[in-house]
């Protein structure tokens, strides 16, 4: 989703909760999911406000298209295989739509005076959606999961967590995971950075099911294209040893205090543009008392990097 980022899952108080994890008896050093992250490689400044002050953030209609075609992709698949078709998927846009709105009634802040119409909007997701339809045939698929919540402690004692949109499993044992991204896809020298997610989900699904996934696949329905990508152990490991080393920097943030602005083009979406000295700004005093590190990661910003958080 994630990214990334609606989601539109059930969340319980703790996602470590729901699931079996060994987290039980174990003193955790801390929980990091790729959007957060992937927001303190982007800026520390931006986790600084989205994790530690925990600032709101208005809902954005990008934001929210990824989370509305990610649920109506995870529910067709709840269809029987012939019936997962475009008209069906179209069928169900609507409806979920009106669900989240239901749960989320502020969602509707984002239409009107500076905003989309909601006609024009949904069309844009139902564009989105059919595009789909033109890379992959689910009516051939048979996921097996769907909106996964995948954890994993790492022998450093930090805790990797996230949501996959959707794992595959070939009669041979062979794992694919898959995630949708509602945007383009990313320009030549950036797929690096978009890969980290995968390879943060490879790395959990490799501790926990002690297999390397075959594939990861990056399906990017803004302009119709796939990303795909075969890691290794090497590639995992190293994984392993950057979101340890981030780790420790965000440490080292929290212990100085010293959250820096990192402006880039992706200022332009940040929505606490007016605390933040690159523009002028001032950040409001950090919280007296620190979140503890595991709470930093709090069960409603863990996710795909698509979709806005806390949403049912
Ligand atoms: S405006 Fe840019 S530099 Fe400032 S917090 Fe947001 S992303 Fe970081």
């Amino acid at each position: 989703m994630s990214t990334s980022e609606v989601e539109t899952r059930e969340q319980p108080a703790s996602p470590a909760a729901r699931v079996s994890t060994p987290v039980d008896g174990v003193e955790v050093l801390g929980a990091l999911s790729p959007s957060r992250a992937g927001d303190f490689m982007a800026c520390p400044l931006l986790y600084r406000f989205r994790t530690i002050d925990k600032l709101p953030e208005p809902f954005s209609p990008d934001a929210v298209r990824g989370t509305l075609v990610h649920k109506v992709l995870e529910d067709l698949f709840d269809l029987p295989a012939v019936d997962r078709t475009p008209e069906r998927a179209r069928d169900l846009l609507v409806p979920t739509w009106d669900s989240l709105l239901e749960a989320e009634p502020p969602l509707a802040e984002m239409f009107g005076d500076d905003g989309p119409e909601v006609s024009s909007w949904l069309t844009s997701c139902r564009e989105v959606l059919d595009r789909y339809f033109s890379l992959e045939d689910p009516r051939r698929l048979e996921p097996e999961e769907r909106e996964l919540y995948v954890e994993a402690l790492l022998d450093s004692r930090l805790l990797l967590r996230g949501f996959v949109d959707r794992i595959d499993v070939s009669p041979d044992g062979r794992v694919r995971v898959v995630d949708y991204k509602t945007g383009r896809s990313p320009g030549p020298g950036f797929e690096a950075k978009a890969l980290f997610q995968m390879k943060f989900y490879a790395l959990v699904i490799w501790r926990t099911r002690g297999v390397v996934p075959a594939m990861l696949q990056l399906v990017y329905l803004g302009n119709a294209e796939i990303l795909r990508y075969v890691p290794d152990e090497h590639d995992l490991l190293a994984t392993e040893r950057k979101v340890e080393a981030l780790w420790r920097a965000i440490r080292r943030a929290e212990e100085s205090g010293d959250w820096r602005p990192s402006p880039s083009r992706m200022c332009d979406w940040c929505a606490h543009q007016t605390l933040c000295p690159a523009f002028g700004g001032t950040p409001p005093p950090l919280p007296e008392r620190p979140v503890p590190a595991v709470a930093q990661d709090p069960a409603g910003d863990v996710g795909t990097d698509e979709g806005v958080s806390g949403l049912p």
